[in-house]
């Protein structure tokens, strides 16, 4: 029979998005999630409203599962995973606030606290289109765009936290204002919300998604055409210089666009191809978690905890 040092221990998990905060829980060992639940984040309230309704999702989620040992959290935006610090987080409206240290206390339990891309590219690694590959590239594309870099199984994070900004990599200098401040970065031409936004722009038909824009361009829609096209090219602009950087062997890309399968991942990939020279063309690869990732990432951010401190009483 299992002893109690060797029963499976369950972790709770949050991935705080702009729009939804997503939870769940995680056996160890287990590939998929429990327990899984969403709400709105609803950010327009003011940042203490958000920390609030974060702390009272984690509570509730302990309280379904009373056997959770640990608990895992991930915010977007700047982190500070050494001191658990939510340095800036621009769609929650946090600044410099102890995530980590509030959570513990609100819970009672360790807290692991980490990045969402980052978490999400670690679940990746470790379960999903990663799995067997050292040096990979974790892209989701969706509202925005961000990068982790994984070599050797661990996520590089930069001096300040900052690393993998691929989508503020200037791919058309002199263009479009992004929110960065800076004019021309890879957000403002490639993700979902700029491929919708740049259709509405040129068409006045507002609403239509960034996958109906592929849809369109697909069935002889000109300008959803040149708008997708576009779109492709400058990933593939940014994509070979984070290739020519970090030499992965594997991209994994995930986010709504990604979903598209072959659509998008075929002439992403020619596009690639014809940018490289001496670099070894990575294989390219639709991520397996979906938005799911981030929140599986948290647990395994949390289950690691647990494990360090079985190592290190
Ligand atoms: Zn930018």
């Amino acid at each position: 029979m299992n002893s109690a040092r060797t029963a499976p221990r369950r972790v709770v998990a949050l991935d705080v998005g702009g729009t939804y905060i997503k939870g769940g829980s995680l056996t160890d060992g287990a590939t998929t999630l429990d327990h899984t639940d969403r709400w709105y984040t609803r950010a327009d309230r003011g940042p203490e409203a958000v920390l609030e309704t974060v702390l009272s999702c984690a509570a509730e989620l302990v309280e379904r599962c009373p056997d959770a040992q640990a608990a895992g959290i991930v915010v977007p935006g700047i982190v500070d995973e050494e001191s658990g610090l939510a340095v800036l987080a621009a769609n929650l409206g946090w600044r410099g606030v102890p995530v980590q240290d509030w959570l513990a206390e609100h819970l009672d339990m360790p807290v692991a606290f980490g990045h969402d891309v980052r978490a999400g590219g670690l679940a990746e690694a470790r379960m999903g289109a990663g799995r067997g590959c050292a040096d990979f590239l974790f892209v989701p594309v969706g509202t925005g765009i961000a990068a982790a870099a994984f070599s050797r199984g661990r996520a590089l994070i930069g001096a300040h936290g900052r690393a993998g900004e691929l989508g503020h990599v200037v791919v058309r200098p002199g263009g479009a204002r992004c929110h960065c401040g800076a004019r021309g970065c890879l957000e403002t031409v490639a993700s979902a919300a700029a491929v919708a936004r740049r259709y509405a722009r040129a068409t006045g038909w507002h609403g239509v998604s960034a996958r109906d824009v592929q849809r369109r361009a697909e069935t002889g829609d000109p300008v959803a055409a040149d708008i997708w096209t576009e779109a492709i090219e400058a990933l593939a602009d940014a994509l070979a210089v984070a290739v020519t950087l970090y030499d992965p062997e594997r991209v994994v890309l995930g986010g709504g666009l990604a979903r598209a399968g072959e659509a998008y991942l075929a002439p992403l990939r020619d596009a690639l191809t014809r940018r490289l020279t001496f670099q070894a063309v990575p294989h390219l690869t639709e991520a397996r978690l979906g938005d799911r990732a981030g929140c599986v990432g948290a647990a395994l951010l949390a289950h690691d905890l647990l494990e360090q401190a079985r190592v290190r009483p």
